[in-house]
């Protein structure tokens, strides 16, 4: 028998998140961001999902490919653009269309041959300092770009530091509209965060990105979590419990001893450790659902073991049903958030370290 943990893909849950995104933004049109192998999910498993969306964003050739393979013939787009001048053929080849964020790939697209001019998409950097033209450079990007034969139509980019947070996108949103002040084309500013939370007047964008609420985290957790936002998991980590131990008082358990029963109590072993991609880091407390019921981990977590306390669930036993993260059999929810914050990071990195040894299925 295999070892007991799986994923579940939720194929209607991605729809569900994908549609708030766009409610939240009716007046745009939506990306899927698929990079990072659809945030873990993996992208053949994640498309029945995300195909309603109106293009699909990633950063991988490799993955625009599979994307094409597919049997998508919508848009696809590459959000660092290309990395050396032969992707300038896939993205020919493949009809991409690809960021420009830097004076080398419009040197590279200046030497590029091709019969069909490539839509691009100037990147401006607006606060963040990682990719893009400083705001006085655009300009002259711009009209760089639009000298080219090579280059069909320009639409403008940029992407928000603290849209997640207090900052919040008025200083980023301010310098973008004064370096494309005049400029035409269309405009995509928004990741999830800015599309949940300032969608809305004076938010021009004709193109939102949604990665990580499309996948069932919420962006600006603990602020507000996913039941906030009205999303779903979309990603299960269940595995079940393969023996069970009565402990005395006094009795630890695991490597460090560093949780000790203060009186007797039951504990089971669940047959998934750091190797699957349960952060090591999480400590005692870290909540888990054993029979969709709120329990939580006790002790360190090993490579291929947690333990979690039984005495919230007295029947559970031996292949009893732990979710690490995600939903329940009997529909209870552990957002993938909480057990990020137990262990300092993010659902994002989270879902994306889910190991290759754990089998993965596509449900409705
Ligand atoms: C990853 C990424 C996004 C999506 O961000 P989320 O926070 O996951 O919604 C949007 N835009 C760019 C440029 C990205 O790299």
């Amino acid at each position: 028998m295999p070892r007991p943990i799986l994923a579940t893909i939720h194929t209607q849950a991605l729809r569900h998140n994908l549609e708030i995104c766009r409610r939240a933004a009716p007046d745009a049109r939506i990306w899927a961001v698929v990079k990072a192998n659809a945030y873990g999910h993996g992208i053949e498993r994640a498309f029945e999902g995300l195909r309603g969306a109106d293009g699909i964003a990633l950063l991988d050739l490799e993955e625009a490919q599979r994307v094409r393979n597919l049997g998508w013939r919508g848009p696809i787009l590459l959000l660092e653009g290309v990395f050396e001048q032969r992707d300038l053929e896939l993205c020919s080849r493949l009809g991409l269309w690809h960021t420009v964020h830097c004076q080398e790939q419009i040197d590279m697209l200046a030497i590029h041959k091709t019969n069909e001019p490539h839509r691009v998409f100037l990147k401006v950097n607006s606060g963040m300092n990682r990719l893009g033209f400083q705001p006085e450079q655009v300009r002259s990007a711009w009209t760089r770009l639009n000298a080219l034969p090579q280059v069909d139509e320009i639409s403008l980019m940029t992407h928000f530091s603290d849209a997640d947070g207090p900052k919040g996108i008025a200083g980023q949103m301010a310098v973008f509209k004064q370096a494309t002040d005049d400029l035409p084309g269309e405009r995509t500013v928004s990741n999830s965060a800015a599309t949940l939370r300032h969608s809305g007047p004076g938010l021009v964008s004709d193109w939102v990105r949604a990665g990580i609420a499309t996948y069932g985290s919420a962006p600006d957790y603990p602020e507000h979590d996913i039941a906030h936002w009205g999303l779903q998991p979309t990603m299960t980590l269940a595995a079940k419990i393969i023996a069970t131990r009565a402990l005395s008082a006094g009795n630890t358990v695991g490597y460090g001893s560093t949780f000790v029963a203060d009186k007797p109590m039951r504990i089971g072993v669940v047959a998934c450790g750091y190797a699957d991609g349960y952060p090591r880091i999480c400590p005692t407390g870290t909540p888990v659902l054993i029979n969709g019921v709120r329990s939580r981990v006790v002790g360190r977590v090993s490579m291929d073991m947690i333990t979690v306390d039984l005495d919230p669930v007295p029947q559970a036993g031996m292949g009893s049903e732990v979710t690490l993260w995600g939903r329940a059999a009997n529909g209870a929810v552990l957002p993938i958030d909480e057990i990020a914050a137990a262990a300092g990071t993010v659902g994002y990195e989270l879902m994306c370290a889910l190991a290759q040894r754990v089998p993965v299925v596509v449900a409705d």
